[in-house]
Parts: structure tokens; C-alpha cells; sequence
């Protein structure tokens, strides 16, 4: 119900416009997007690559309908790679399959991620290769994007590689699916509502899911990406590299632009990689409210901020109103216990 709320949310036009115009929202947008442009996103890049954190850029976007909207995230995606060649960035690209055309025609979109693949390994250099992560949607989409990615490693790609989710019933199968083609994998807990016959409800068992997969990861798998801000799930990490004698670049964390940099920095200081999602675009306002939805404490921020500041003054009350009671039963819901997800 509290999910659903943040998705009618997500597609409301009149609080997109309140929360970009908005001086203090338009902080916190900042803090998680790295900006509308590659260029903006190159930048901030680079800094992170300063202070010892590798990136991984996704071009925000949602899913197209046309052929031309697919052409036009590919050609982007084509020249986010190649800007990171010529600008000498440590980074790989996230891309979404239906944002390259899944929808309209699966052969379609495997010559979309051929293009970009081809591409990037034109590109590599003997300092390493440029990986291209496509990255997990809803489960409408799971079992296609990792035949997706068997497609391609049948035809030769090697820096290709999908994500699992821990919150899926199927995924201990597909991690041995994929460890088993020597793919590399990105471990998350999963983003999106699924109902209960397919997904683990009680965050316990999700969690716990989690560390069996890392597990299996770290042991037979290829460079796993552990993706989490949990620091339950990254002491698990760690003590089980540790106990098994499991060397510290076989694997990395990865975290989102934003989010726990405390954490990202004392990871790796401690000798840990540890990459940063920084995605960028200006669809950046779903992949905001998802955020969001992950912790109630932005959201209160940014419902005292669109009422506060807006430009829009009185009309935009009632949108405000509404994102704090979403936050405040966000924040209760969180605080009656770790049952729900
Ligand atoms: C690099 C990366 C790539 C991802 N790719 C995908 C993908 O392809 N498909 C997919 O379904 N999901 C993806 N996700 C999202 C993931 O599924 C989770 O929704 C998200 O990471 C939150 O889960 P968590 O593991 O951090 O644990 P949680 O239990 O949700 O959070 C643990 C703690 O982390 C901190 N935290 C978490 N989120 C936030 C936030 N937004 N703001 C501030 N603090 C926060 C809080 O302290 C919280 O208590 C990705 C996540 C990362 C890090």
C-alpha cells in the first residue's frame, strides 16, 4: 500500500515540477542524482574516482515504446562508453533492457546491447575492459534478461553481466545458473512490488536469503558485486571472505551516489573496492521517489521542503500534505519492525 502510494507519486507531474523547483528538495535530488547531463555525470565521476571510488553510469530512463526511443538510449549509452574512454574515467555503464526495446522486439534488443558491447570492447584498453551491467527490473522481465545475457556470452561478449535479487523465490537457481556460464553477477535485495508468490514478504528471509547468495557468489562465482547499504549484510560479507580465505579484489561492494558515504569511505579505506551507481538523465524523478521509499527520513525532508519553498505556494500544500503522511506511515511502518519490506 505504502509502495503503491510512492509509485502514484512517481508519476505525478504536478510534484515533479514542486520538488524541482523547490531550493531544498532540489538539494536532495542533487545529493542522488548526478545531474541531467553526461557531462554533469562525467564530472561528478571523476571526482569520486579521485577520492579512490570506481562508478558505474546509468542513463535514468524508464521504459520506450517506440523504436526510435530504444535507437536514442542505445546511442547514449554508446556515448557514455565512449566518454568514458576518452575522459580516462574508472567506469562501467548499467543499462535497462526495456529501456533498449525489450517490449517491442527481443531479437531488436539483442542488437541494441550487441552495438553497445561491440563498442565497448573496441574501446578497451590493456588497463581493462568497460563491463556493461544490465540492470534487473520487475520479474515480468527476469528470466528474459538473463537469456539476454546467455544470448550474448554465446556470442563471444564477455563484459556482460546481469543482476539477482534476493527478494525472488527463483534466485539460489539462478545464481547457479550464472555461475555456472561464468558471468559476473550484482547481488541486490530487489526494488520493485512483487507479490507474495514470487517474492520472500518478511525482510528476515530476504536478508537471509541475501547471505545465502553471497555466499554461493563469493565461491564459485565470478568477481561478484555485492550491492547493499546494509551494514549486517557487509559484515556477513566479510567475515565469510575472511573465514574462506577469499581475497578482497576478487569481489567488490557497490553502493548509490548518495547514499551511506560515510560507509562507502571507510570501506575503502579498509582496502575494500567499493563502486559507486551514479546515474544521471532527466528522467531522474522515478529513480528519485524510489529512493525515497527506502528511507522516510528523505522523504519527511522533502515534504517540509515543497511546503516550505514551493513556487507554487498554496497549490502545492495538498501534494505536500500527502508526501508527508506517506512519510510519516513510511516512518511508522519502519518502526513497528523489520517485517515488512
Ligand atoms: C549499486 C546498486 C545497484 C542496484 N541495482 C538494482 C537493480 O538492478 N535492480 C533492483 O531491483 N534493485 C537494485 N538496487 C536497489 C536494491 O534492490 C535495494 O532496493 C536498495 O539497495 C536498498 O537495499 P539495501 O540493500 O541497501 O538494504 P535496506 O535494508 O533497504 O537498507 C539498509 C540500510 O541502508 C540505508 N539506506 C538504504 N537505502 C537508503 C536511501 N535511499 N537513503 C538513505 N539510506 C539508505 C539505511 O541506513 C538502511 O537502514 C541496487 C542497489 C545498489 C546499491
Amino acid at each position: 500500500m505504502l509502495r503503491q502510494s510512492l509509485l502514484y507519486l512517481s508519476d505525478n507531474q504536478t510534484l515533479r515540477r514542486t520538488v524541482s523547483e523547490a531550493r531544498l528538495s532540489r538539494r536532495l535530488v542533487d545529493r542522488f542524482v548526478a545531474g541531467e547531463t553526461l557531462d554533469e555525470a562525467i564530472a561528478v565521476s571523476r571526482l569520486l574516482n579521485e577520492s579512490g571510488l570506481p562508478v558505474s553510469l546509468d542513463h535514468l530512463g524508464e521504459a520506450v515504446i517506440t523504436k526510435e526511443e530504444a535507437l536514442s538510449a542505445c546511442d547514449m549509452a554508446i556515448r557514455s562508453v565512449e566518454r568514458i574512454a576518452v575522459d580516462g574515467i574508472d567506469a562501467n555503464i548499467s543499462v535497462k533492457v526495456t529501456q533498449l526495446g525489450l517490449d517491442i522486439e527481443e531479437d531488436f534488443c539483442l542488437a541494441n546491447l550487441e552495438r553497445i558491447l561491440r563498442r565497448a570492447n573496441e574501446l578497451a584498453t590493456d588497463d581493462g575492459e568497460i563491463f556493461v551491467r544490465l540492470d534487473m527490473e520487475s520479474t515480468d522481465y527476469t528470466e528474459k534478461t538473463i537469456q539476454l545475457v546467455e544470448a550474448l556470452w554465446g556470442r563471444g561478449f564477455r563484459n556482460v553481466g546481469t543482476v539477482l535479487q534476493s527478494y525472488l523465490r527463483r534466485t539460489p537457481g539462478d545464481v547457479k545458473r550464472l555461475n555456472a556460464l561464468g558471468s559476473r553477477v550484482r547481488l541486490v535485495k530487489g526494488a520493485y512490488n512483487e507479490s507474495e508468490k514470487i517474492a520472500f514478504p518478511d525482510k528476515f528471509d530476504v536478508d537471509d536469503m541475501f547471505v545465502e547468495e553471497m555466499k554461493l557468489l563469493l565461491t564459485d562465482g565470478v568477481y561478484p558485486a555485492i550491492a547493499t547499504h546494509d551494514e549486517q549484510m557487509i559484515s556477513a560479507t566479510r567475515r565469510f571472505a575472511f573465514e574462506q580465505g577469499i581475497p578482497r579484489d576478487s569481489f567488490e561492494f557497490q553502493m548509490l551516489y548518495g547514499v551511506r558515504r560515510d560507509l562507502q569511505q571507510r570501506l575503502r579505506e579498509e582496502g575494500y573496492k567499493v563502486r559507486i551507481y551514479v546515474p544521471y538523465g532527466v528522467s531522474w524523478y522515478p529513480y528519485l521517489m524510489r529512493r525515497m521509499a527506502e528511507r522516510p527520513a528523505n522523504l519527511l525532508f522533502l515534504a517540509t521542503s515543497v511546503a516550505k519553498e514551493s513556487p507554487l505556494g498554496r497549490a502545492a500544500r495538498p501534494v505536500a500534505v500527502g508526501l508527508g503522511v506517506v512519510a510519516g506511515a513510511l516512518a511508522a511502518s519502519a518502526w513497528r519492525g523489520r517485517n515488512s519490506k
